[in-house]
């Protein structure tokens, strides 16, 4: 056999290797499969999609939809007839949010199966910087190895060392999808988007809730009048919300549980749900045979082409934090898919994040706060438009919310976009577009000029930029 016809056996068992299947892990694997690259995915989950599938995107927003149309059925009169509707219990919708996480696995799964991603069921660690130890769920473990490996293990709950998380009635967002028992009274420590979203499912199904905050407002990222509408509707369902709270204990009981906050106060409740703040999953990863090393969050630190300070080792979705969101994580897989593959990127993640939060009420907005605004002394004017004047919101019996939108009073560019109501995180999005429009298409006018289907939501647009024009002088 002459030298010529050895076939060249490769260096590593793939070009790339992705661990974790979330938004982040596909991201970057069907780029990278999709650009010729022999591609492994190592999940540790029975099943694909992410800890966005299994316990945080899919199921709250699944058991979010159920509670809406539970309330929306209940308030409308046509359906008033001889006996309201009787209640739902979490695990009636829990059942729904399940037969999504089915349809969710089997189209991801789909993903990986038709671009040639092998799947390895098994936790990974490093053994260098390219090998990895997997283990399976059976304890046993062997060794793959990659040109380039893609860190997108995603976050948890963040859990304190006091807080004894066994206790059958002391949860955190990841445990509360098996609640087992229909609780009437829920303390939720931690006002944050998670926090918020399941206040307002519980409290959709009737349960008495205690939202506990550690800051002085609700989610104060997003312009304060619309958390301040939040508040109201929170209030307004009977909701109890304190502000300014420390943690100090909890007390765990057979029959429920008693909080203990620093302030001093006590509260009582059927059961408690910690959802205050994340932790990067770093800490199975044994980052420190590669010479890497997470913060104290489980963080780890990138550069501008989501690569860590190991060339080939590369990070991306909640374990290298902000945003942390699954519409980011997916983007930034790509993103750092690129990255790998033309050694450069021509691309980034957009600078304008847009915050969809699926409370009841949903809240959703994208670019710069009235606060912001005003901070930066940009001379801005504002436009709104409230959903109780658009005929598709009579319609819908959907009338509760508004769109705002904050735009430069001498250019009329849009600023920003900030929407409160049924369907706001979807409203948000036709803003969006015109907003990110360059060379002078990013302007009020669009709205003015262009013509709605009628009745819709978009024609909000329309309203809230006459109101805005409305207020030039
Ligand atoms: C309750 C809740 C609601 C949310 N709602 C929204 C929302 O409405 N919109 C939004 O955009 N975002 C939302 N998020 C955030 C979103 O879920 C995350 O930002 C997103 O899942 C991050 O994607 P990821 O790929 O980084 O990680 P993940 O989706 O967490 O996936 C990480 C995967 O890595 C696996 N893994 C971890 N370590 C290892 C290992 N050592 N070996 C092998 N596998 C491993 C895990 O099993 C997991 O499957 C929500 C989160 C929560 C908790």
């Amino acid at each position: 056999m002459t030298a010529k016809s050895v076939s060249k056996q490769p260096k590593y068992d793939y070009d790339a290797i992705v661990i974790g299947t979330g938004p982040g892990g596909e991201g970057a694997a069907m780029y990278l499969a999709k650009s010729g690259k022999t591609v492994a995915a190592i999940e540790r989950y029975h099943a694909v999609g992410g800890g966005c599938t299994h316990w945080g995107t899919i199921p709250s927003k699944a058991l979010r939809h159920s509670v809406s149309r539970l309330i929306e059925f209940n308030e409308n009169p046509l359906f008033q007839v001889e006996e309201q509707m009787k209640g739902l219990t979490f695990s009636q919708i829990l059942k729904h949010a399940a037969g999504v996480i089915r349809k969710q696995v089997r189209l991801r799964t789909g993903f990986y199966d038709r671009n040639l991603v092998k799947i390895y069921q098994g936790e990974a660690r490093f053994v260098d910087a390219h090998h990895l130890e997997i283990t399976n769920p059976d304890g046993s473990h062997y060794i793959l190895s990659a040109e380039t490996i893609v860190i997108a293990t995603g976050s948890r709950p963040y859990r304190p060392a006091h807080v004894d998380f066994t206790h059958p009635r002391i949860y955190d967002s990841d445990t509360i999808l098996s609640l087992e028992h229909d609780p009437r009274h829920i303390i939720i420590f931690g006002a944050g988007v998670i926090g918020c979203e399941y206040a307002s499912i519980f409290r959709g199904l009737g349960v008495r809730v205690d939202l506990v905050n550690t800051r002085d407002r609700l989610l104060s990222f997003m312009d304060a009048e619309i958390s301040d509408s939040l508040s109201y509707h929170f209030w307004n369902s009977g909701m109890t919300i304190r502000h300014g709270e420390e943690f100090s204990h909890i007390e765990g009981r057979d029959d429920g549980v008693i909080l203990h906050l620093q302030s001093g106060k006590k509260m009582k409740a059927d059961c408690f749900l910690f959802a205050n703040g994340r932790t990067g999953n770093t800490d199975m990863l044994a980052l420190a045979n590669v010479g890497l090393e997470a913060d104290g969050r489980g963080l780890l630190k990138v550069n501008g082409k989501y690569q860590t300070t190991i060339e080939n080792i590369y990070a991306v979705g909640d374990v290298i934090g902000y945003p942390s969101l699954a519409s980011a994580a997916y983007d930034q897989g790509r993103l750092a898919g690129e990255a790998i593959v033309k050694g450069n990127l021509d691309g980034h993640l957009i600078a304008d994040i847009p915050a969809g939060i699926y409370t009841i009420p949903e809240m959703s907005s994208v670019g710069k706060t009235e606060q912001e605004l005003t901070a930066a002394k940009i001379p801005y004017e504002v436009g709104r438009a409230q959903f109780k004047h658009l005929a598709r919101a009579q319609i819908a019996n959907t009338s509760a919310g508004s769109l705002k939108l904050l735009f430069h009073r001498d250019t009329l560019e849009i600023l920003g976009i900030h929407c409160f109501g049924e369907r706001a995180a979807e409203i948000v999005h036709i803003g969006q577009a015109i907003m990110m429009q360059k060379n002078g298409g990013n302007n009020l006018n669009y709205f003015v000029h262009t013509t709605f289907n009628y009745p819709t939501m978009a024609e909000a647009y329309r309203v809230a930029a006459l109101n805005g024009l409305n207020r030039l002088f």
